[in-house]
């Protein structure tokens, strides 16, 4: 690394020694709408850094990384809705807690999820049954090439399972500056995911499945501040009801979810079931307990989590003939990249 590069190690959590060669922090929009003019008129790479919790630096960046620090909380009301406008580098926990404080329900069971709102729409975040876009009204973003600011509601978002149109059609075109969300007044709890199954459906409050989704959280997840990591490492497969069929006939334990006309594989039971839990690679390796989650023993290189991550979708195509997605985003010398580089 020389000297006018920059370490981007405090700002990932998968607690990668990869570096940018500058970092702007973003706290208005005037600010951010000047660099982005500068950006497109002198070109350079560059991306923007949430929380870090999604990202995978592989290797160091030769660019402009701009870290969102906008902040704010607009909240007004009517008689069936909270109406939320909070900006983009608010911290996504901090939220969720503001809203228990002031009575506001519908985010507690997307309690403990790292990062940034700003980022939350980009992968629509979900946990524990309910999904970011359940909760939203509207994103508004920068577009970097004309510096406009444009809203789309949450229907243009086009949402799905971890995608939206920020990872599609606007990807590295727009930055994410405020989020809109709309949240009814007639509050009813979802209880339907594993272990909130055994709270009551007429008595629970928001704080108790806030409370519980925190406890389980802690217990089965590492804390990127002692073991870097990105959370789920990869996306459950999606396949068809007949491709399930016959990964059930040969392994009839084979855990999977029913999702619309399909059926959704849980990826880190497929990890674990071709012996890789705790499998190591150098300093990075599988998680001992969680299958789905790739950590980093504190030496690993970018390079070195992608070596493993490899391994693995090669193991599970192998083994089931199944193809794993990363989650997080992959960050090349340049920009983003895909998996094969
Ligand atoms: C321990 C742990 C548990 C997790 N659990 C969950 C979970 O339960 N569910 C879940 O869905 N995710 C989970 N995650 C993943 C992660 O927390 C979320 O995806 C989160 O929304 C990422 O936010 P961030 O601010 O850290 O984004 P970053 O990692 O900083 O960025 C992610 C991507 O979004 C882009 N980006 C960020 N902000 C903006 C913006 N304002 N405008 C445009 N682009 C932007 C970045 O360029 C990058 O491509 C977990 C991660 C960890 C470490």
């Amino acid at each position: 690394m020389t000297s006018s590069q920059i370490s981007l190690l405090p700002y990932n959590t998968l607690g990668l020694n990869q570096s940018c060669t500058e970092l702007l922090t973003i706290t208005s929009e005037a600010e951010l709408k000047k660099q982005l003019t500068k950006l497109s008129t002198k070109p350079s790479p560059w991306f923007v850094l949430g929380g870090g919790s999604n990202l995978v630096l592989c290797e160091d960046f030769n660019g402009v990384v701009l870290k969102m620090e906008l902040k704010g909380i607009v909240h007004t009301e009517d008689d069936r809705f909270h109406y939320l406008s909070i900006a983009a580098g608010e911290d996504w926990h901090q939220l969720v807690e503001y809203c228990l404080e002031h009575e506001i329900d519908g985010l507690e069971n997307l309690a403990l999820i790292p990062g940034t709102v700003g980022a939350a729409p980009i992968q629509n975040i979900g946990a524990y049954g309910v999904e970011f876009c359940e909760l939203c009204d509207w994103v508004e973003f920068m577009d970097a090439t004309t510096q406009l600011v444009t809203r789309l509601t949450a229907e243009e978002c086009q949402f799905g399972y971890r995608d939206s149109i920020f990872k599609q059609e606007l990807k590295g075109k727009v930055v994410i500056t405020q989020v809109g969300f709309k949240l009814s007044k007639n509050w009813q709890p979802v209880l339907n995911y594993g272990p909130l199954q055994q709270l009551e459906h007429n008595t629970v409050t928001s704080r108790d499945i806030f409370d519980l989704v925190c406890q389980v959280r802690q217990q089965k997840l590492p804390d990127p501040k002692m073991l870097g990591n990105v959370g789920s490492f990869f996306k459950n497969p999606i396949v068809s009801v007949e491709r399930f069929q016959s990964l059930h006939a040969s392994f009839p334990d084979i855990a999977a979810y029913p999702h619309n006309d399909d059926m959704k594989l849980a990826a880190g039971w497929l990890i674990d079931k071709a012996g890789l839990k705790g499998y190591q690679l150098g300093q990075a390796a599988v998680h001992n307990n969680q299958a789905l989650v790739l950590v980093n023993y504190g030496q690993a290189k970018g390079e070195d989590i992608i070596t493993l991550a490899r391994y693995i979708i090669e193991q599970i195509k192998q083994i089931f003939g199944v193809e794993l997605e990363p989650e997080p985003r992959l960050i090349g010398q340049h920009g983003e990249i895909t998996i094969n580089g």
